[in-house]
């Protein structure tokens, strides 16, 4: 019976999927095109669906770490108690998993949400009113506005890297010669507010409405389930 349960548990921990970080080079290219005024469109889609993803695996990351499992087949939550002999088994359809197992699929891989929840859920909260390429670009740069400003533990968790090159990066965003049209009062203030040692965690100030960030007065349809499985 044992042996069968163990079995079960190595086919269903293979419908557990976190994503994976963002390379550093695409944010790189994305920031080196929009200072040359290029917006690639594919590239911004790439990455901001690819943030999205892995703001999503960090949340619910960080919910296992506090007891809550989400089931990868239909998202009901599952409480487990951090034993690992444990068998955590979704009252709706029955996926059922060794807690070790699924514990190794997310410890030590850069997938606690640390001190930056807000902005792992700020991030998934607007994205789907993003629409256009530029509303995109807005929001991912306020993401890594967020992140830079943060502990340095806290970037790798999104960007591929060690933490000294991660932080290398979002200081030449910060510092560098990438400002744009598009981003350069973003940019602006952002550097101003780094350089002054002022930067206190508020969103950078904005000119127009254009420039204005997507709020957050919907929900994204995939986070719902989420939402409405919380007790
Ligand atoms: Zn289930």
């Amino acid at each position: 019976m044992k042996e069968e349960k163990d079995h079960m548990s190595e086919l269903n921990i293979n419908l557990v999927h976190w994503s994976g970080r963002i390379p550093r080079y695409k944010i790189r290219r994305l920031y080196e095109l929009d200072a040359l005024g290029i917006l690639d469109e594919e590239l911004v889609d790439d990455v901001a669906y690819g943030v999205y993803a892995r703001c999503q695996s960090i949340l619910q990351a960080t919910r296992a770490y506090t007891g809550i499992i989400s089931c990868p087949r239909c998202q009901t939550e599952i409480q487990h108690q951090w034993h690992r002999q444990e068998y955590v088994t979704c009252p709706t359809c029955g996926w059922s998993v060794l807690l070790a197992d699924y514990a190794k699929t997310f410890l030590n891989k850069n997938l606690h949400g640390g001190s930056a929840m807000e902005a792992w859920s700020g991030y998934v909260e607007r994205f789907p009113t993003a629409h256009t390429p530029q509303e995109k670009m807005l929001l991912i740069d306020w993401l890594l506005h967020q992140i830079h400003r943060s502990t340095r533990s806290v970037a790798v968790q999104l960007i591929g890297g060690s933490p000294r090159e991660v932080m290398a990066l979002l200081d030449d965003l910060a510092y560098g010669d990438m400002s744009t049209p598009g981003l350069s009062a973003n940019q602006r203030a952002w550097r101003e507010q780094m350089l002054s040692g002022a930067y206190s965690g508020q969103m950078p100030a904005r000119e127009s409405d254009q420039t204005d960030l997507p709020q957050s007065d919907r929900k994204p349809e995939s986070a719902s389930t989420h939402t409405s499985a919380q007790h």
